[in-house]
């Protein structure tokens, strides 16, 4: 991730990742608070590759299990799987950060 008010760039770990889900975070230079932009070709990027792993997973379970509630819970546990990783990822290297207003640093 890159600062938008110094231009630090850092890498995003899985522990800031799951205390800041709704990407609001803090540069580890400057400690400005700031946050990541949302686009619709993010959201069409991670809704498509969840439709397209839920998809054939959801049937293969149902297949296999005979049970619907076994794909259910088996599907969105490989979807967990596969898309946690890929957001963190995005949220990483293509999202864009965009400070908070009004910024404080954090204490
Ligand atoms: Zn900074």
């Amino acid at each position: 991730m890159k600062c938008p008010h110094c231009n630090h760039t850092f890498a995003l770990t899985w522990k800031e990742y799951f205390l800041e889900i709704w990407g609001r975070h803090s540069c580890v230079a400057c400690k400005c608070r700031f946050k990541l932009s949302y686009s619709w070709l993010y959201l069409a990027i991670t809704v498509l590759i969840a439709l397209i792993i839920a998809g054939p997973a959801t049937f293969l379970i149902v297949r296999w299990t005979h049970s619907r509630v076994m794909a259910a819970v088996g599907s969105l546990v490989i979807v967990l799987v596969v898309l946690l990783p890929l957001d963190r990822w995005l949220d990483d290297h293509w999202r864009k950060s965009m400070l908070l207003k009004p910024n404080k640093p954090e204490s």
